[in-house]
């Protein structure tokens, strides 16, 4: 797994966002290598020197916030990876029966420093927002956004949200060019607004959500429609399938998505859990309705030797690099470089079950 906090020992009296070089650079957010262990590196830039517990060549042209007073810094844009997302908040106002995340209620407000941290993105990146709910803080959100977005024509932003929060006064500021360049990523469950709710944990969640893809859609918003593939909802699949290509057919992906063994879908492991080798008929009929309408559906976080061939195209090799994990038995196997493998903490008895391809 690769570490996205760092020990960091810097004097600075704040928090501070800097991008790390190799060699001297004359950015005034830079900082640059003075010296480098295979266990140590020391940065110096215009906050002072930073101490961090890792050789320098793995942190040349990272984007990291400084917090002297924890002792740490957040690797928060990686050199080289398609894989950066910020944390805006860790607050939410949904509990989803396997959230990887769990919310928590205290909210630090670092818009400020995610800002800076964005404008020093590598050319041409996709950074990725999630949360908690980063759209209870819709203003500050999307004040970011538009900042990032004017100064740097060549970034893009996909945004996790709950979609519970966009309203009709929101229509015409997300009509604005800008939002071309945005998309928003946000789950539906179920075609029955019971059993949405009952995995959201929030009565009424349905149809707030069904009010925000009104809106969206009258923004001409781009949307990115998600579902976890969970075993209580297994069955309805291809009720949603229907729900989704007549009512949300402006969306332009629809991505299917294996359950992560973190945060409460762990404890709920054995109740959640789809075992897509023997249950992937419902699935599989999803899929069809999808495609039949011209709907692009997509599987996330799957290993391919779970989803049977005639499906494999749908699959994306989507699980982050920093989390990815592939068994022993993967290194003979001929797709392994399409393959999403599996998340570092999958149990590791299906690690051991795997038929390489
Ligand atoms: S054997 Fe490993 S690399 Fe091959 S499809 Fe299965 S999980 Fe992926």
């Amino acid at each position: 797994m690769i570490p996205l906090a760092l020990t960091a020992q810097c004097d600075a009296p704040a928090p501070f966002v800097t991008r790390l070089r190799r060699a001297r650079s004359d950015h005034p957010h830079d900082s640059w290598c003075v010296a480098t262990t295979t266990a140590q590196s020391v940065w110096c830039g215009l906050r002072g020197l930073i101490q961090l517990d890792c050789p320098a060549a793995s942190l040349d042209g990272d984007v990291v916030l400084v917090d002297p007073g924890a002792d740490r810094a957040e690797r928060m844009l990686r050199a080289g990876s398609r894989h950066n997302s910020l944390l805006v908040t860790e607050r939410c106002d949904q509990l989803c029966t396997m959230c990887s995340q769990p919310p928590k209620k205290t909210h630090t407000d670092r818009f400020a420093l995610l800002t800076e941290a964005c404008l020093l993105a590598e050319r041409d990146a996709v950074i990725g927002i999630t949360g908690g709910e980063p759209t209870l803080f819709k203003h500050a959100l999307l004040g970011m956004i538009e900042t990032v977005l004017s100064e740097r024509p060549d970034l893009r932003f996909h945004v996790l949200s709950n979609g519970q929060h966009f309203e009709r006064g929101d229509i015409e500021r997300l009509r604005a060019p800008h939002y071309r360049r945005v998309v928003w990523g946000i789950p539906l469950y179920a075609d029955d607004a019971d059993l949405h709710d009952r995995i959201v944990g929030k009565a009424g969640a349905f149809e707030r959500l069904h009010d925000s893809f009104d809106h969206l859609l009258l923004a001409g918003a781009r949307v990115e429609l998600r579902t976890v593939l969970l075993a209580n909802a297994l069955d309805r699949l291809p009720y949603l399938a229907r729900h989704v290509v007549v009512l949300l057919s402006h969306v332009e992906q629809w991505s299917l998505m294996g359950l992560e063994n973190i945060g409460f879908a762990r404890s709920r492991w054995a109740k959640l859990y789809v075992d897509l080798r023997t249950q992937f008929g419902p699935l599989g009929e999803a899929l069809d309705i999808a495609t039949l309408h011209g709907l692009p559906a997509r599987l996330f976080n799957l290993p391919l030797c779970h989803v049977p061939s005639a499906f494999r195209h749908h699959a994306v090799a989507s699980i982050s690099d920093w989390k990815q994990r592939f068994a022993a038995g993967c290194a003979s196997c001929r797709a392994r470089s399409d393959c999403s493998g599996f998340f570092e903490w999958h149990p590791a008895h299906l690690l051991d079950e795997v038929e390489p391809l």
